[in-house]
């Protein structure tokens, strides 16, 4: 079904295009105007104008991270944020070493599933659809096995929208001696993964989330010391990051078929991020956003499956109202045709659905979204948004 309806534009937050739903997922997300338009011309990858953007690009993204003793170097990969994650640990993590993986939904799971593919010793603590694992669980389990080298942690675990305690985690893994590698693929950009406040090694993301670029690459952040240790380790020839990163240093340019149009759109959106005042910036437009659409959708009777102390400014998980007349798949249909594209939740409990906050749109865009809400339920003759029982019950957990 294509949206029936285009929205009046919000000033500075066009709607995305005459019949195009806003996206509230977690990327590919809504792109600003001229991050698209960026991408109408085409560019040599060996020409010197490309390899300046590709220079351009690294020193933009190493500047959000506040590196000021330039000990990190960044490294753009080719392919969606899984290949990146999977880059950063085939290639610091050596062939003897051992991680502890950290799980609180999905993509906490795929990278123990990584861990498998690439055959080196792994240990999980999986703490379900959305606890976060805290920082004394991670000090008992290092402390009960010398053997760990490395800790992979999830920033913002996108399955559920949890924002984990990474300045805790960080802490016991540092105090511990071992190195922590971070997939902070849906938080990087809006918030704050500063170097001299949080130790890290290691760090990735993809170019289409928080700096609202189009999909077609990530980038791995790393100590150079790491970069340089990394030789010779990795499983795979087109995901080598030691090896990607000698010869952009080398040459400037990408060892393999750079996504040219993608890098143009996202050096355009770097700009904006820029503009809008950096991770500060954008993470304070991400959370009006949060703010304004879980008020409006707590109106409706909706409740959130988590409290606010862990709500990430990302993305946020509703649970299903108990109502029989509601159906999640009639809702996105309705919610659609009203320009709003959503998320259906991921928790193996009870059902649910998610809403984004991220991507090229303000609270305004958001009041509406609320306001789709209201008039979807309406017209599928629910009552009430309540969620069932063990919904609540489930939560508590939390509390717990
Ligand atoms: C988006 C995302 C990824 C990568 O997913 P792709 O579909 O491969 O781009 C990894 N981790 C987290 C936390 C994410 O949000």
């Amino acid at each position: 079904m294509r949206a029936e309806t285009t929205l009046t534009p919000v000033e500075g937050f066009e709607a995305p295009a005459l019949g195009e739903p806003y996206l509230l997922t977690p990327g590919p997300l809504t792109t600003a105007y001229a991050v698209k338009q960026a991408m109408l011309r085409d560019w040599g990858s060996w020409d010197g104008d490309f390899r300046a953007m590709t220079a351009d690009l690294r020193r933009r993204l190493l500047a959000l991270t506040g590196d000021r003793n330039n000990e990190f170097d960044c490294v753009p990969m080719q392919g969606s944020g899984s290949f990146c994650v999977e880059a950063m640990l085939g290639s610091f993590v050596p062939k003897d070493g051992k991680v502890l993986v950290l799980a609180n939904g999905a993509y906490g799971l795929r990278a123990a599933q990584t861990m498998q593919y690439l055959g080196r010793a792994h240990t999980l603590i999986d703490k379900g659809d959305y606890l976060p694992p805290r920082g004394e669980e991670v000090a008992a389990a290092l402390d009960a096995d010398p053997s760990i080298t490395h800790v992979i942690a999830i920033h913002c675990e996108t399955s559920s929208g949890i924002l984990n305690p990474l300045a805790e985690i960080a802490q016991a893994v540092q105090a511990r001696g071992r190195k922590l590698l971070v997939d902070s693929m849906s938080a990087f950009g809006a918030i704050a993964l500063d170097v001299n406040e949080i130790r890290y090694e290691a760090m990735v993301s993809s170019a289409n989330k928080c700096i609202e670029g189009v999909p077609g690459f990530g980038f791995v952040i790393a100590r150079k010391t790491e970069l340089v240790a990394a030789k010779g380790r990795s499983h795979s020839l087109s995901l080598d990051v030691h090896a990607q990163w000698a010869a952009m240093e080398k040459t400037g340019q990408w060892r393999f078929t750079p996504p040219t149009h993608v890098v143009a759109a996202f050096i355009e959106a770097l700009k904006m991020h820029e503009a809008e005042g950096g991770v500060a910036g954008r993470g304070a437009r991400y959370t009006k956003n949060r703010d304004v659409m879980v008020a409006g959708m707590r109106e409706l009777g909706f409740e959130t499956l988590l409290s606010d102390r862990w709500l990430s400014p990302i993305i946020v998980t509703f649970f299903c109202p108990a109502d029989e007349k509601f159906v999640f798949d009639r809702f996105y249909e309705l919610m659609k045709s009203k320009s709003f594209i959503i998320y259906p939740g991921k928790l193996t409990v009870v059902e649910s659905f998610r809403v984004g906050c991220i991507g090229r749109m303000d609270e305004h865009v958001m009041r509406r979204v609320v306001e789709a809400a209201r008039q979807s339920l309406a017209e599928m003759g629910v009552a009430s948004a309540a969620p069932p029982r063990a919904a609540l019950e489930e939560r508590a957990k939390l509390a717990a």
